[in-house]
This record gives structure tokens, sequence and C-alpha cells, in this order.
């Protein structure tokens, strides 16, 4: 039982609803495979548990941005095929290639870097080719793609990589309509085509992110990179797919109040007297504060469940603590506070707190810090 297990603080991951979350997806891609991104621990939710969970929901690939977030799914006995797509020059991939962990390569250089490790392992390594399409961020430009190509292809020949993916990443599929879109996907299926000119016969091509997924079937390809929407959360908040479809939030973060008092009116609440008491009241301390991921900007604007309604974090948000004002409807030490979840039961979901804050829900729930357990159901 979830509610027994509260100690302090923690997060609790619905790991039935990242499985159905990613069922979901799948028939959205109609059928394109699904890779879900589990960087980030997961998006906060924990790496190797979500992993398993979106794997039992079909999903047949795994994404992480780094070669130790690869490792450790593949440590976790994970064999799941994985992409890693993020390094500086000098990592080292030997371990990645060993343990069976597709690669993009961005530049020649890094085709370089990669077929030299994969001949020291002695194993063929397995690459997806990224173009930039417009995102300026990491990817061969359009004028670079043949020489990376070529390097590419001249290490299949060598026996040293297959060439197995071809993709890209878009910049503005959260917003519908954009004209960058659909100046991204006339690239990606030029260098496609350049590729396939040159011999390359990749097994997939992928670009879409959640919000590619759920509104552009022409962005699908062979496979889909959905992150947040594994995790319930909203690509689009204005349209409210995620809900529509049926997909769950799995984090719901809460904590037990630590100590809860009866104070008087006109008294300064938390560091720098930020809020003052309006009348004689009950105050609960609940010990969550910014180390662990419920930012200081949410000082007198978050708000919480608490007591049967929604509170708003009274004062400064700490480091390990934040106070809320109940007024008269009494709490107790040891009762629960539901700082955000699904929503069901009027707590503030990760979206409602991303518009509070002026952020999104991505930052919301990978900034849970490691100090709050992460507990599964
Ligand atoms: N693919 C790549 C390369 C990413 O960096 C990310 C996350 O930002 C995703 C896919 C998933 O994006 P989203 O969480 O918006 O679905």
């Amino acid at each position: 039982n979830w509610f027994m297990s509260v100690t302090t603080a923690e997060a609790r991951v619905d790991l039935g609803a990242i499985s159905n979350n990613v069922d979901l997806l799948r028939e959205q891609a109609g059928g394109a495979g699904v890779m879900a991104v589990v960087k980030a621990d997961g998006y906060g939710h924990g790496i190797v548990p979500a992993a398993r969970a979106a794997v039992a929901g079909g999903a047949s690939w795994l994404g992480v941005a780094t070669l130790d977030e690869a490792m450790t799914v593949r440590r976790a006995g994970l064999d799941t095929p994985a992409m890693c797509w993020l390094y500086t020059p000098g990592e080292r991939f030997d371990d990645a290639i060993a343990a069976g962990v597709d690669l993009s390569a961005t530049s020649v250089g890094q085709v370089a870097e990669i077929t030299q490790a994969a001949a020291r392992v002695g194993r063929q390594v397995r690459l997806h080719l990224k173009v930039d399409t417009g995102l300026s961020r990491s990817g061969a430009t359009p004028a670079d793609w043949p020489s990376v190509v070529d390097a590419a292809l001249r290490a299949q020949a060598d026996g040293l990589a297959s060439v197995v993916g071809l993709w890209s990443h878009f910049a503005c599929a959260d917003e519908p309509g954009h004209p960058s879109i659909a100046a991204q996907l006339r690239v990606f299926d030029e260098t496609i085509e350049v590729a396939e000119k040159a011999g390359v016969r990749p097994e997939v091509c992928h670009i879409a992110n959640s919000a590619a997924t759920l509104t552009l079937p022409e962005a699908r390809y062979d496979l889909v990179r959905p992150g947040i929407a594994v995790y319930g959360l909203d690509p689009i908040p204005s349209l409210g797919l995620t809900r529509r479809l049926g997909l769950r939030p799995a984090m719901t973060l809460a904590a037990r109040v630590a100590v809860a008092k009866r104070v008087g009116a006109g008294e300064g609440v938390s560091y720098g007297h930020r809020y003052v008491t309006s009348a004689e009241t009950t105050l609960g301390l609940v010990p969550i504060g910014y180390a662990d991921g419920v930012p200081r900007h949410g000082t007198n604007l978050l708000q919480v469940w608490a007591a049967g309604k929604r509170r708003r974090i009274a004062g400064t948000v700490c480091m390990d603590q934040f106070v809320i004002d109940v007024g008269d409807d009494g709490i107790q030490a040891g009762d629960e506070v539901v700082l955000f979840g699904p929503g069901d039961g009027g707590e503030p979901t990760a979206q409602d707190w991303a518009e509070m804050l002026g952020t999104i829900s991505y930052e919301i729930v990978t900034r849970i810090g490691a100090r709050i357990p992460r507990t599964y159901g």
C-alpha cells in the first residue's frame, strides 16, 4: 500500500501507467516501432524501472542521451535495442559497443572515434547517422552529410560498423503548423535519399518525439521516439492529447506533514516573512524543498493538495521544507500532502505546476532530487 509506505516524502511511480502509455503510443504510431526515451533517469521516474515498464508495454527500443545511461540499462540486464546519442570527444565507446548499444554518429570525426573503439573491442558497432535538419544542435549539416555517410560506409566495408539508422530531431514539433516542421521533414527526406543512393540500407529512419508521434503521421517513419508521453505528460498541453488518448501521468510526489501548529494572526512565515498569517490558523510543515525539486520560485505560488483542498505554499520554499496554511481545516503531523500527481484526487498535476512556474512538465519531473525515494507500484 503506497500510502502506508510514505515516510517523509516520496515519488510514487505507477509502472502500469508507463506500460499502458507505451501501449497506447504504439497504437498511435500506426505500425512504427516505439523507442521509449529513458534518459535523465527516466525523466526522473527511475531509468531501470521505467525502461522495464516501457518494454513490458511494447517498446522495442530504448533511447538514452549518455553512455553512462546506456550502460545502466545494460547492467540491469535489459538487452532491448538501445540508442545513445550525446558525447564529447575523447569519451570511451568501448563498453557501450561491447554491450551492444547502438551509437549515434554526427560527424566524420565521431565515426572515426567510434569505429576505432569497435576495432579495439572486436565487435561491429551499429550506427545511427544523425542529420541536423534544423534544430542546430548535434547532427551533420546537410552540406556535411555526404562525407559522414561516406565515412560510415567505409567503416561498414571494413566490417567495423553497420549503418542501421538515419535520424534527426524536431525543433518545434510542439507547435503544430510551425513552418519549420515541414522544412525539417523535407531536409530529412532529402538526406535519407542521399544516404540510400550512396548505398545505405537503413533498418530504421526516425525523427518523431512525443509531439510528432501524436500529431504528425507523416513523421513516424519506422520508429518514433517519445519521451514525455511515456510518462503520461502532455507534449502539447493546449491540445490535451494525452488525456484524450487515455495516457496517464505516472508520477505522484507526496510527503507527510512533519510539524503542525496553531499560530495567531500576523505571524511571519518562513525566510523573509514573505507570508504573514491573516488570522489564527494552523500551519503544516512539509519536509521537501528546493534541494528536492520544489522550485524556490514556487514561493507563495505553487499549490499542493492537503486537508482536502488545494493550498498555496505559504512563504519561501526552503532547501528541505516549506509551509502550508490550512486555516481551521485541521492538519496533523503525519498527514499526507500530495504535491502533484495524475490529478484525479484534486491534486495539481506536473503540468499545473509547470504552468504556475512558467516552465514545462519535463522540468518538473526531471528535477525531483536524488534524496526523494522513488517507490514503485
Ligand atoms: N529524441 C531525442 C533525441 C531527445 O533528445 C528527446 C528528448 O528531448 C526525445 C526524443 C523525446 O522527446 P519528448 O520527451 O518531447 O517526447
